[in-house]
């Protein structure tokens, strides 16, 4: 099997956040809907040996929340290594938080994140000062074995976002992950950043058991509306779930078993678990992630 828990079902900031106050961030303060921490998840084949997908701001928080990551004896750690999407520091500042490790870190990334974070960011360069950090490259693509009877495939996902450390326009500076169980054939799709679903990507998700999708904003142009950024969710490499080419309608055709929204940025009214725009996604048979969510394929 494939077991997946969500550790943080929030975008970059958290729900809510820190200098918010739009009108969902004050409902989740005022105790309207669960509160929720930076993006990140853990996988394992068995439940014994983890690993993260991404290290969020919120790292040391989610470890805490979740018995299974949490040491067994001495400093060793059930969490084997660390899965990177992108570059993004609200999907690697979490790195910098786990630089306790006694025996070193395995990081996970594409070549083009990597090369982003040793000398866009240098967050691995100020890494590696504490703990050794290991490569391991991952090529869109290609299975990598992970664990026992775990596999994982990366896919690139195009995007015209700019990486913020660099004039970068490499391919692989954001992926995808498909994990299959190797015995029963059975899969899941983790996808916390999608700016569109192309063909490519399509056929990545297509027939997954279940599938995790970016649901950062609700409309594109949410953040232009409420005044607070300058950028759709488009351009900041986000599809949008409403509108006739947003990522909702376009779900079914997929044909995934289960759909789940997650990465949901604190302005989405779909935090709240009483809105129309919940209710919509949720009569099209589709799920919204909190923090802790387990899913097993
Ligand atoms: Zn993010
Ligand atoms: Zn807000």
């Amino acid at each position: 099997m494939v077991l997946l828990r969500v550790l943080g079902s929030a975008a970059g900031g958290g729900s809510p956040q820190w200098n918010c106050g739009c009108p969902v961030c004050a409902a989740v303060r005022s105790g309207a809907g669960p509160a929720r921490t930076q993006s990140s998840a853990a996988v394992s084949a068995e439940g014994r040996r983890w690993f993260l997908i991404n290290a969020s701001p919120d790292v040391r928080t989610q470890i805490e929340a979740f018995p299974a990551l949490r040491p067994r004896e001495d400093r060793t750690t059930p969490i084997e290594g660390v899965l990177l999407t992108d570059a993004e520091l609200d999907h690697t500042l979490g790195l910098l938080l786990l630089r306790e490790a006694r025996d070193g870190l395995v990081v996970y990334a594409t070549p083009a994140v990597h090369k982003t974070l040793r000398a866009g960011s240098g967050l691995w360069r100020i890494l590696e000062r504490y703990c050794p950090v290991a490569w391991r490259a991952v090529v869109p693509g290609a299975d990598m074995p992970l664990a026992e009877g775990l596999s994982c495939r990366a896919f690139d996902v195009p995007t015209t976002k700019r990486t913020r450390f660099g004039p970068g326009l490499d391919d692989g500076r954001v992926v995808g992950y498909r994990f299959t169980d190797v015995r029963s054939g059975r899969t899941l799709v983790y996808l916390p950043g999608v700016q569109a679903l192309t063909p490519a990507v399509c056929a990545e998700i297509r027939g997954c058991h279940c599938l995790l999708i970016d649901g950062t904003c609700w409309r594109d142009d949410e953040l232009v509306r409420l005044g607070v950024a300058g950028r759709t969710s488009r351009e900041m490499g986000h599809l949008p779930i409403d509108g006739p080419d947003g990522s909702l309608v376009q779900l079914p055709a997929l044909g995934a078993g289960r759909a789940i929204f997650l990465h949901l940025n604190n302005t989405n009214p779909i935090v709240l678990p009483d809105t129309p725009e919940r209710r919509i996604v949720e009569d099209r048979g589709v799920e919204v992630a909190v923090d802790g969510l387990e899913v097993e394929v």
